[in-house]
């Protein structure tokens, strides 16, 4: 099936969508996105990101390329326009195409929107999550304000290709005091050996994971205690559990840190609890009308 991509106020084939140049995204990494996630007809957390959304867009001083309440319907379109029923959902806002110029271009530059959406296979999902993934780690490389969610993500797919070539699926960023803070595309977690789930603060140094969000809310529901605090890298040797999260892995059990077994090396009961309740605390919004 063909695919379709929403770019700045028209759907196109996915294989000839295209944008300047002289974007500035392109040529500055002068932009932000989001990623939700497409679970079984329904787009999840939407309000949240697009709220994260405004929030960068603020930080980075850009205009929100159409009416905020215009963009829920275009996430929807192209949803539909590319039949993802499980998946993602992908938008991209950049400051827009000007003459190649460090400073800000004229404020009647119009911000450029691009929206893509592809499907997932999500018994392969969980056949991941069965089994874990392995993660390294590696020092941290980034600017300061990985809070905002920005394309400039070079420091992210170094790391990312850092731990590929190690036989492992993802790197966490470890700050100069050996605490963790977070994934190239994950925040990460443990659960300490007294049951206690343990995220680093997302006031600074992480970004805001949407996701980190969510299993908040369930661990809340649940009674599960957290401490929002850094963790050490020994700390998450010598954990129970360890586990990543992220809008497309949604909760991930990390089994093998640096070469090294989490626990026993499987995923243990607090990540699958946390994995199999996610979708029923998060919001759901259909995107084919109401489903079930
Ligand atoms: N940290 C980083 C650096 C990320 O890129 C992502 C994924 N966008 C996350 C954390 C997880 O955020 P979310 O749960 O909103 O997908």
């Amino acid at each position: 099936m063909s695919r379709i991509a929403y770019v700045n106020g028209r759907y196109v084939p996915h294989g000839r969508a295209s944008v300047h140049v002289e974007d500035r995204g392109y040529q500055f990494a002068d932009g932000v996105y989001e990623v939700c996630e497409v679970k079984n007809g329904y787009l999840i957390d939407q309000t949240r990101h697009l709220e994260r959304l405004d929030r960068s867009l603020n930080e980075l001083k850009m205009r929100w390329p159409v009416a905020r309440d215009a963009l829920p319907g275009i996430l929807g379109e192209v949803v539909r326009a590319n039949r993802v029923m499980d998946g993602l959902v992908y938008l991209q806002v950049t400051r827009g195409v000007a003459k190649r110029d460090h400073a800000f271009p004229a404020a009647t530059t119009k911000p450029a929107l691009v929206v893509t959406a592809r499907a997932a296979d999500p018994l392969a999902a969980e056949e991941k999550a069965i089994k874990g993934i392995s993660a390294i780690t590696v020092p941290e490389t980034r600017w300061d304000r990985v809070d905002i969610k920005t394309v400039g993500l070079l420091s992210n797919v170094l790391a990312r290709q850092n731990a590929v070539e190690e036989g492992a699926q993802e790197a966490l960023f470890v700050d100069e005091a050996g605490i963790v803070k977070e994934g190239a595309s994950t925040n990460a977690w443990i659960v300490t050996k007294d049951r206690v789930l343990v995220t680093r603060p997302a006031e600074h140094g992480i970004l805001r994971g949407i996701t980190r969000q969510g299993v908040i809310d369930v661990a809340e529901k649940h009674g599960l205690s957290i401490q929002e605090r850094g963790f050490t890298v020994e700390e998450a040797l010598d954990a129970l559990e360890m586990f990543v999260t992220s809008a497309t892995s949604i909760v991930m059990p990390v089994v093998r840190l640096d070469g090294h077994s989490i626990a026993n090396g499987e995923p243990g009961s607090v990540v699958r609890d946390l994995r199999g309740a996610f979708h029923s605390v998060a919001e759901r919004t259909p995107v084919y009308g109401q489903l079930n």
